[in-house]
């Protein structure tokens, strides 16, 4: 690796507890985002906080960990209140909280929203949920029943400010603002600060520190050509091996957030038969050199890394970079982008995009000086195309090779075999490894969900996966106690289990993408004295996989429209 880099800060350097770092570290985080390193600090000094940072920028984080820092976990009283705009953030903030507070003995936290019925929340506000995250509505209606208290509450969040004012939500906010006790540290977060945004901050905030991220500096980027392909979380591995068979890659760096998802992917894509590693600020210096080494000399053409790793990586031949995950600014961005088109040579940078991360999209154009363009997800005939002439190239470079005794070879198989030169050669391609590919369907890749999909759920929600459970019917499986055992043991809450099928032998459950790391906790846990087997099940090609949200009609797992009462959910 050539040019050196300021060392970026550590978490370990931001003033966090230990329970977190511990946590940060199990979650694969490396380093601070940079509205994480300058968020940390402040708030867990206590200064009130005014933040313009987008989604993908790591703010859940940035307001999470500190407001963490400050709970008291003995005492059974809600000390926070996080406001988001939607359901869908709600639940995505109180998951974050809850995998940040993994080590936090006895932690609880409450996510209320409308349309689910009130007696539940009463009974988890009662027992004193620590962290209550709300969107607006909600929380009134409650505040007027008096089920919440606020005497004990000491941190203020207001999530998506912009968003909130926008949908009508001024005087709840105000109503809140009133009633929570006078030296409640507020943290107020939005993508944009129109004037609303920053009355509310005047009205209600002491001298807040503001903190926006800065578009890094574009520098000789002209050799580089960038891309968007909008693709949900859950399809981003079958659209980066589809990438793979249209791009002329030569060698490809791509970037993933942690180092956790660097193994993970580098893993499954040695799996799919691509020479892939993974260069992770975990590898000894000497590894990472011996990656590094292995890519300079084509025996590897994939390495999946994270921001800190492939610092000043410096390769010819990198012909693309893949933002597999989008940085969290800008700067991380053109950095990134800039391990392609190295001496001279042109570049390709790509990069996957949720629908919700588009605002980013934005902050990526303005520091690049360039147009992003969006690019349509290859269809499936033009992967097909893209299979027959890179066969037809391998064919015609084989026959540059041949002579007189491959030739005297075919005579005689056509004789021994007594078929015609196109059968004997049809046949031949059924033998041949990888032709295969090119007889079978190709299925398009379903395409990110339409808008309305999206703003009712985020792509997470809109989108389980299909995972296959061992044992059904046949062995008394249940889909309540199977359900209980994904809660307790995969840390997920019941709202995230979709549909489940039983069959004889077997179970499917749509669930959203479990870590290979869950996955390994919950093999072999127990369901009605069976030991748990759980693997991913992915659904036919062409077929998309069910939302969560009610969306008549739905199909079952065969994909008929069903027409009874809805399957059992637990
Ligand atoms: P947010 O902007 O809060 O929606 O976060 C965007 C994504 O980045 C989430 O998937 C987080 O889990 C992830 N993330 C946040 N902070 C870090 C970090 N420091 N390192 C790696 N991933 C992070």
């Amino acid at each position: 690796m050539s040019d050196t880099a300021p060392a970026a800060p550590q978490f370990a350097d931001l003033g966090l507890p230990a329970p977190l770092l511990e946590a940060l570290n199990s979650l694969g985080y490396e380093t601070p985002s940079p509205i994480q390193a300058e968020a940390i600090p402040t708030l867990l000094a206590g200064e009130d906080l005014l933040g313009l940072a987008q989604t993908g920028t790591g703010k859940t984080a940035a307001f999470s960990l500190p407001l963490l820092a400050g709970i008291d976990v003995s005492l059974r009283a809600t000390q926070a209140l996080i406001l988001t705009p939607t359901r869908e953030l709600a639940l995505q903030v109180a998951e974050a909280l809850q995998r940040y507070a993994q080590n936090m003995r006895g932690f609880s936290v409450l996510a209320l929203y409308g349309g689910s019925p009130f007696a539940p929340q009463f009974k988890a506000l009662e027992r004193g949920a620590h962290v209550v995250v709300a969107t607006p509505g909600r929380l009134t209606d409650h505040m007027r029943r008096g089920s919440i208290k606020f005497d004990n509450i000491r941190f203020l969040v207001l999530d998506e400010a912009d968003e909130m004012l926008k949908m009508g939500f001024a005087d709840d906010l105000e109503a809140v603002f009133e009633k929570v006790p006078e030296h409640t540290q507020k943290a107020l977060f939005s993508a944009t600060m129109p004037a609303g945004v920053r009355t509310v901050a005047r009205n209600h905030m002491r001298e807040p520190k503001e903190i926006r991220l800065h578009s890094g500096k574009s520098s000789s980027l002209d050799t580089i050509t960038q891309k968007v392909w909008e693709v949900a979380n859950h399809h981003k591995l079958d659209a980066m091996t589809r990438l793979l068979e249209v791009e002329p890659v030569e060698a490809m760096i791509v970037f993933v957030r942690t180092k956790t998802a660097s193994l993970e992917l580098s893993e499954r894509l040695e799996a799919r038969g691509f020479a892939a590693a993974a260069l992770n600020g975990d590898l000894s210096q000497q590894l990472r050199e011996q990656v590094v080494d292995r890519l300079k000399r084509g025996l590897l053409d994939i390495v999946v890394a994270t921001d800190v790793a492939a610092r000043g990586l410096d390769v010819e031949r990198i012909s693309h970079v893949l933002n597999y995950d989008l940085p969290h600014d800008s700067e991380s961005y053109v950095h990134r982008i800039g391990r392609t088109g190295r001496a001279g040579r042109s570049g390709t940078a790509i990069l996957f995009a949720t629908p919700r991360e588009r605002r980013l999209l934005h902050l990526l154009e303005k520091a690049t000086g360039q147009k992003i363009e969006q690019q349509a997800l290859p269809t499936a005939d033009a992967v097909r195309s893209g299979r027959l002439s890179k066969l037809a190239t391998r064919l015609q470079t084989a026959a540059e090779g041949t002579g007189s005794l491959h030739q005297q070879l075919v005579e005689e198989l056509l004789q021994v075999t007594n078929m015609e030169p196109l059968e004997l050669v049809a046949a031949l391609l059924a033998i041949l490894p990888g032709a295969k590919t090119l007889i079978e369907p190709v299925a398009d890749l379903p395409v990110a969900p339409p808008r309305r999909e999206r703003e009712m759920g985020d792509d997470r929600d809109a989108g389980l996966v299909r995972y296959k459970v061992q044992g059904g019917r046949s062995n008394n499986l249940m889909p309540k106690p199977l359900v209980d055992v994904l809660v307790k043991h995969g840390g997920l809450r019941r709202q995230q289990i979709g549909h489940i099928k039983m069959f004889t032998e077997h179970t499917g459950v749509y669930l959203p993408q479990l870590d290979q790391s869950v996955l390994n906790k919950l093999a072999g846990v127990e369901v009605n004295g069976v030991a748990l087997q759980i693997r991913e099940w992915p659904l036919p090609p062409g077929e998309v996989e069910r939302p969560r949200s009610p969306r008549p009609p739905r199909k079952d797992f065969a994909g008929k429209p069903r027409t009874s009462k809805p399957a059992r959910r637990a």
